[in-house]
């Protein structure tokens, strides 16, 4: 790949983490991002590898937790500051059948047990019958690893908007044509919405709060967890809509979040400093697409889970092919 260039559109984590596998594979990489309503400005994202509240296990999700906090390590060796805590997760569950349920998909390689209540590292509300413990999960910044990604591969970066693509070419508004070897769509929700695709849209939001509810991620329904400057409480959990919307105040959806959120623990204590909401595509694709462009897109809840995995199989695919 050496001296190959690499055009990649969108720098979330899927564009940031191509960006670093294709500059780690010799490749000169061009990042176009416009710079919007990327996902991956989460606060806090869990890397948990138990998912929803069906117990569903992601093929590769032990392989995709441990190269997300290799190269969390990476980073911080680097002298990037990731704020992260590979404290675990704790997945609490309501009764013996939903433990069933979670225990016939749970891989025997993947590292977890099951809690006795005294052992709980979070006291829990009242009336969660089993509560899993995974302890290679943990949350990270989304902003600060995107961003630190994208700095340390030394792509270069054009804030632009991609207007049209090809297997070798990306034109900009404006007109200015860029011109590589191989092109890899990472647009995301907003992304694909851009160009006119339909798809299934998920808005979720996050309240920011000046202090964490609990230290160790704590998840069913919503979420709780530590973030750089305290905490938040989140969910991803308006219905699905075919595009990507602006963000609005989700009343309805906030008094539902909070319900959940104290059905988890006792959220007397810490202040709503804020509020961000993002939106994620479903939909998985990591691969060549019809055009000759490459894609890693459809990521849904597990973008620091499986993204960066997700993407250095898709950078792999574009060397055999470019080396042939
Ligand atoms: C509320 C919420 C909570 C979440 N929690 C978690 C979690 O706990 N754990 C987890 O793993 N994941 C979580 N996710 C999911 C995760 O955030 C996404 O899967 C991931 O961020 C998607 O990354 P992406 O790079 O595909 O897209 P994005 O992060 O959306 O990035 C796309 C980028 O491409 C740019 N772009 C798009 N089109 C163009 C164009 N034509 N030209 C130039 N630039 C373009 C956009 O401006 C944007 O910057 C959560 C998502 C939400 C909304």
């Amino acid at each position: 790949m050496k001296g190959r260039r690499v055009l990649v559109i969108g720098g979330g984590i899927a564009g940031a983490s191509v960006a670093s596998f294709a500059a780690q594979a010799g490749a000169q990489v061009t990042v176009v991002d416009a710079g919007m309503h990327a996902a991956s400005r989460v606060p806090a994202a869990l890397i948990n590898p138990v998912r929803g509240q069906a117990g569903q296990v992601a093929a590769g999700a032990l392989a995709g937790m441990r190269l997300t906090w290799a190269l969390v390590d990476a980073l911080e060796e680097a002298g990037v500051r990731v704020p992260h805590g590979r404290v675990g997760v704790l997945r609490p569950v309501p009764d013996d059948r939903t433990r069933e349920k979670f225990e016939r998909k749970l891989p025997a390689d993947l590292p977890h047990r099951w809690l006795h209540p005294e052992e709980r590292p979070v006291p829990l509300a009242p009336g969660w019958a089993q509560a899993l413990w995974l302890p290679e999960g943990g949350w990270l910044d989304g902003a600060a690893f995107t961003a630190g990604l994208l700095a340390l591969s030394g792509a270069e970066v054009v804030r632009a908007r991609a207007t049209a693509w090809e297997a070798r070419s990306v034109t900009l508004e404006g007109g200015q044509v860029l011109r590589g070897e191989a092109v890899v769509w990472c647009g995301g929700s907003v992304g694909a919405t851009w160009a006119s695709e339909r798809g299934t849209h998920r808005a979720g939001s996050l309240l920011t709060l000046n202090r964490a509810v609990t230290e160790v991620p704590v998840s069913f329904g919503a979420y709780l967890a530590p973030a750089a400057d305290g905490g938040v409480l989140g969910a991803t959990f308006e219905a699905p809509t075919p595009t990507w919307q602006e963000p609005v105040l989700p009343l309805a959806s906030l008094r539902w979040l909070l319900g959940k959120a104290e059905a988890l623990t006792d959220l007397h204590g810490p202040q709503v400093t804020g509020r961000w909401s993002g939106t994620r595509l479903s939909g998985l694709v990591a691969g060549r697409t019809a055009s000759g462009v490459w894609r890693l897109s459809g990521l849904g809840s597990k973008g620091f889970l499986l993204g960066p995995l997700l993407a250095r199989h898709v950078v792999g695919d574009v060397v055999t092919t470019l080396e042939g």
